[in-house]
């Protein structure tokens, strides 16, 4: 256990906080935070303060090179009114990943595990026990040595900021354009990272994709643009004649952990999964020939969405029944494994004491 600097402020902002009628995701946030400094070739102390703004140099590195790494994860409670995180230290892990590929200084997993435990024991009074109900904690860090050289940087600050959360997508399922024009993440390049660059890659596409009157785009390999990756921030699967599909993992891909745990899960029931390169045009015809009978996209926000229908040009193909059985039989018992509704036989969750 980390010794976290608690400013009594911070605690008490968090018991005064009353959520506003419409919760809106990641933007209502509560108003305490966690923050560790790195300075000297080494982290300094966590602290728990009341939420505030960052003032940084206009010349601080990630301002202008994005040397910038994030985490995103959910705290859930059960009917007993119990609170748990779900595989953070796979998160941990993971910030490590993207922090070592972004030449960043790795953060010490338990005091990245301690910052989580620490936002959530204070502020589950913010969300309800309601299956969908979640509290979203998104750790983060940033180089802001200002110095406007190509260099890492030499200091860097680590934040958690959090908030009640209920179903990410109003809508039951999504409709993807399929984006040819462009990619997200190149082959060796920081696609397989959770970092802003990513995201700012796939901004453009996106904005297409609403224009055009669709929810997602999902992207194609950076190599033939021939293969399935993923979309902007969820991992892709499909059900092709009973046989649970995901592209296999690549340097362009997130590792996603909802990812694992769904193939995981599947396969504990039986069901065959198969992670492999998947052809688009391959893909459109087994959904036309309804040979593919599922496709959905995983993540943290909302678990697991349904996909109606592909778009690829002038081509547009619809799934017959876009929540299908195996999507909705993994969705209920991955969600009833987060939240402590289910027995956790893979010790996939970790209490928080409150
Ligand atoms: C975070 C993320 C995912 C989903 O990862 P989970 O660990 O399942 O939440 C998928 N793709 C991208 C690009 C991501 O950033």
């Amino acid at each position: 256990m980390n010794d976290i600097k608690i400013d009594q402020k911070a605690i008490s902002n968090l018991k005064e906080f009353k959520n506003p009628e419409d919760i809106q995701f990641g933007k209502t946030l509560v108003p305490a935070l966690l923050k560790c400094e790195y300075k000297d070739g080494k982290w300094g102390q966590l602290e728990f303060l009341p939420y505030h703004k960052i003032l940084i140099d206009p010349a601080a590195k990630v301002l202008h090179y994005a040397q910038e790494i994030f985490e995103g994860l959910k705290s859930y409670k059960n009917d007993e009114e119990e609170v748990f995180l779900f595989r953070p230290i796979e998160n941990a892990k993971r910030f490590n990943l993207s922090a070592l590929r972004m030449g960043m200084p790795e953060l010490p997993e338990d005091l990245f595990i301690d910052s989580l435990h620490c936002l959530v024991k204070h502020s589950h009074h913010t969300f309800s026990k309601e299956l969908g109900d979640s509290f979203y904690l998104r750790p983060f860090m940033f180089g802001d040595e200002p110095q406007l050289g190509v260099k890492p940087s030499s200091t860097y600050q680590y934040y958690l900021i959090g908030g009640p959360a209920g179903n990410y997508f109003t809508k039951p399922s999504v409709k993807v354009r399929v984006e040819k024009e462009s990619h997200r993440a190149s082959s060796k390049g920081i696609g397989s990272a959770k970092t802003g660059g990513n995201y700012a890659a796939s901004m453009a596409a996106n904005k297409l994709t609403s224009e055009q009157g669709y929810d997602q785009t999902l992207w194609l390999d950076p190599v033939y643009g021939e293969f399935v990756e993923e979309l902007s921030g969820m991992n892709f699967f499909a059900v092709i004649d009973d046989v649970l599909v995901t592209p296999e993992l690549s340097n362009s891909i997130l590792h996603g952990i909802t990812r694992a745990s769904l193939l995981e899960l599947a396969q504990s029931f039986g069901i065959k999964v198969q992670e492999k390169k998947i052809s688009i045009n391959e893909l459109m015809d087994q959904i036309d020939s309804k040979n593919c009978t599922e496709l959905f996209a995983s993540g943290t926000a909302s678990v697991l969405t349904p996909i109606e229908c592909l778009r690829l040009d002038d081509r547009e193909s619809f799934v017959k029944n876009p929540n299908g059985l195996m999507s909705l039989k993994l969705k209920d018992s991955l969600q009833r494994l987060q939240t402590g509704r289910s027995e956790d036989p893979f010790n996939w969750r970790q209490q928080v004491n409150l």
